[in-house]
């Protein structure tokens, strides 16, 4: 057997006690119209039946649920044949309920039990039709019975409900097959919707063309972060980094292969940070990182450890060899720089100090 979508077999499992409910009134009513025809004890074992089919429905949905959390795609297979055993089961003793009246109950008693299958089997529409197969075996064991029945008897009437089976099976399969397509183009559109929204949610904190977080995720983030690091009484430390004569990478190679050094800065950069460093590309050719739990000393190595990576690192592309340049300005949360927009300030102020003591260097250096 194929797999099932797993959202399939959820609202399959959600209808499950509902559908054991409704069973269980058919069966209630059943007892009550054919007790004076049928002998107590004989419909106390055939409810006594109809308990246990109740019983193992719900542990199959809880055993399926199970499987479900536990991704066990075995498990799944085998509780669905599982459950097909269970339909087998359920056509059977509704069969055993036809097959009393015909000993029990006068004609035309069998064409009322010929019609309660007709409803069962409607009404199985809305619970079953995300577990097509089940569904399909279900509705042969419970019909194939009936018109067998229907034969037997073999009056005009019956033969007349034949016929009306031979439209009805049919249909019903049709109305079965659609209402699981409608469930799996819902289910489709749910997750084609999940996609959409979760591209939108990565664009709006990511940069696109290096991948890295945006200048607004940072800020934002950033905030939140220097806020924990003052009630906690952690170090912080913010770097700026700038793309030395980038404007004459473009020029001479191109704005392609400005926008392929870029990327490759980044993946550099970021292949030096640790996984609770955040971070970003600020400006075009500027990047900003923020450094939790770090002190001034620590951020100034840091700092010189990715200038000296992207020097000694020529980007290399098609035939091409760009030698990329840093500069880097460091600044930590201090008395001085209390908040992000002070941080920020003084790094960048740093920044800029490193540009005009010469390039390829930090300020503060180590
Ligand atoms: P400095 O050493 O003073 O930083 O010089 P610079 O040339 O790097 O600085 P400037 O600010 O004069 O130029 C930055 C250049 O970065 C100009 C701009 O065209 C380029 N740039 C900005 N964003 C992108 C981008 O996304 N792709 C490419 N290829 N170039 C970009
Ligand atoms: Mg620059
Ligand atoms: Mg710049």
């Amino acid at each position: 057997m194929t797999a099932v979508h797993p959202k399939l077999i959820k609202s399959a499992i959600n209808q499950t006690p509902m559908a054991m409910l409704g069973m269980l009134v058919v069966s209630i009513a059943f007892i009550v119209i054919f007790s004076r025809y049928i002998p107590l004890t004989v419909l106390a074992i055939w409810f006594g039946c109809q308990l246990l089919l109740a019983a193992l429905r719900i542990s199959n949905a809880l055993l399926f649920k199970k499987c479900l959390t536990a991704e066990d795609e075995k498990g799944l297979v085998s509780n669905e044949w599982f459950f097909i055993l269970l339909n087998v089961y359920q056509a059977a003793t509704w069969t055993a309920s036809s097959i009393l009246l015909i000993i029990y109950a006068p004609q035309p008693f069998e064409l009322v039990s010929f019609v309660v299958t007709i409803g069962i089997i409607t009404a199985a529409t809305l619970t079953m039709s995300s577990l097509f197969r089940v569904y399909l075996v279900f509705i042969l064991g419970m019909m194939i019975p009936q018109i067998a029945i229907m034969f037997y008897y073999g009056e005009h009437q019956h033969i007349a409900m034949v016929i009306f089976s031979v439209i009805y099976i049919p249909a019903t399969l049709l109305l079965s097959k659609s209402i699981l397509n409608s469930q799996l183009s819902n289910i489709k559109a749910h997750e084609e919707l999940e996609r959409t929204a979760q591209a939108f949610r990565k664009q709006s904190f990511t940069d696109n063309l290096t991948n890295l977080y945006n200048r607004r995720y940072f800020f934002e983030n950033a905030v939140n972060i220097l806020l924990m690091a003052n009630r906690e009484n952690q170090p912080v430390a913010l770097l700026m980094l700038d793309i030395d004569h980038f404007k004459k990478i473009n020029d001479t190679y191109g704005h392609q292969a400005g926008d392929q050094a870029l990327i490759s800065v980044s993946q550099n950069i970021q292949a030096l940070m640790r996984k609770s460093d955040i971070l970003a590309r600020v400006g075009g050719e500027e990047f900003a990182i923020l450094l939790p739990n770090t002190s001034l000393d620590g951020a100034k190595l840091i700092a010189e450890k990715i200038r000296l990576n992207i020097a000694n690192q020529p980007i290399v592309m098609d035939d091409i060899r760009i030698d990329m340049q840093l500069s880097i300005g460091v600044a930590e949360l201090n008395d001085d720089n209390p908040t992000m927009e002070k941080l920020y300030m003084r790094a960048d102020k740093h920044l800029y100090l490193a540009k005009q003591n010469g390039r390829n260097q930090c300020y503060p250096s180590i």
